[in-house]
């Protein structure tokens, strides 16, 4: 009942306009217009505008990669939900573990970013995962339960159907270490076993849980073919339009 999202994750890059625009296009080109999966890039704020207009016609969302909590005033340096609806955007990715580690993000940060992107009608993708030191101080559930508790606090059931949780270890990000395939199935039933205690089962069994942390193309069928793995955030090979479109084709 669920359907996959595989999202790229650009970060910071790249670092020109026409390389954004060549990036999107390819992803376009090579995905054509009908997906059995959802799709969606996340390129950096400044290049949101024009990627939108590259990826006009085709089935790929816009996700911005954070966002403000107010819509207007003095806050500067900040872009909100309604700017980012306004260029295209159909997603946002929240509490990325660097913003959380990088920027000193908190849950309740998270949280009062979360409500004004569901406000904004924003699909939003939700990170949360352990540091090496947790998870080998065993300390793994009991983080993954703070940042769910607090990042998703004062929802309704049907406003948690709508948010997408991406559970990235921290370790695994960037690092070429990939989870096993039964770390993250673990890691993921925990997830949708609190999401069933405080939502109820219906409300767990809608609710899309990618994995990320260095998915690449010769890992991507196995992580995806957990019962509770509902896609992939995809960071550094989503940088290359061929191997993201191999991590989209795995999932189909
Ligand atoms: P990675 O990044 O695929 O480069 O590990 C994933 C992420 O941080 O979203």
């Amino acid at each position: 009942m669920r359907t996959l999202l595989i999202a790229g994750n650009w970060k910071l890059n790249p670092t020109t306009t026409e390389a954004a625009v060549a990036l999107a296009e390819g992803v376009k080109t090579g995905l054509g217009t009908a997906t059995d999966v959802h799709v969606a890039v996340a390129p950096p704020f400044v290049f949101l505008g024009q990627v939108d207009g590259v990826l006009e016609g085709s089935p790929i969302g816009l996700s911005a990669q954070d966002m403000y909590w107010e819509n207007s005033g003095a806050f500067t340096g900040e872009v909100s939900g309604c700017m980012l609806v306004d260029v295209g955007c159909t997603h946002v990715i929240l509490g990325h573990s660097e913003r959380r580690h990088g920027m000193g993000e908190t849950s309740e940060v998270v949280n009062k970013k979360l409500k004004a992107a569901l406000e904004a009608k924003l699909i939003p993708i939700v990170c949360i995962g352990e540091t090496k030191e947790e998870r080998l101080g065993e300390q793994t559930e009991a983080v993954l339960l703070e940042q769910l508790s607090g990042s998703l606090a004062g929802l309704s059931p049907e406003q948690a159907a709508g948010v997408v949780l991406a559970y990235e270890p921290v370790w695994a990000i960037g690092t070429g270490l990939t989870a096993t395939p039964e770390q993250a199935q673990a890691a993921h039933a925990f997830i949708r076993g609190w999401l069933a205690k405080v939502f109820g089962e219906a409300t767990a069994a809608r609710v899309v849980v990618q994995y990320g942390g260095s998915v690449k193309p010769d890992n991507a069928v196995q992580l995806l073919g957990c019962p509770d793995i509902d896609g992939a955030l995809v960071g550094g090979a989503s940088l290359k339009a061929s191997d993201f479109l191999a991590i989209i084709k795995a999932g189909q």
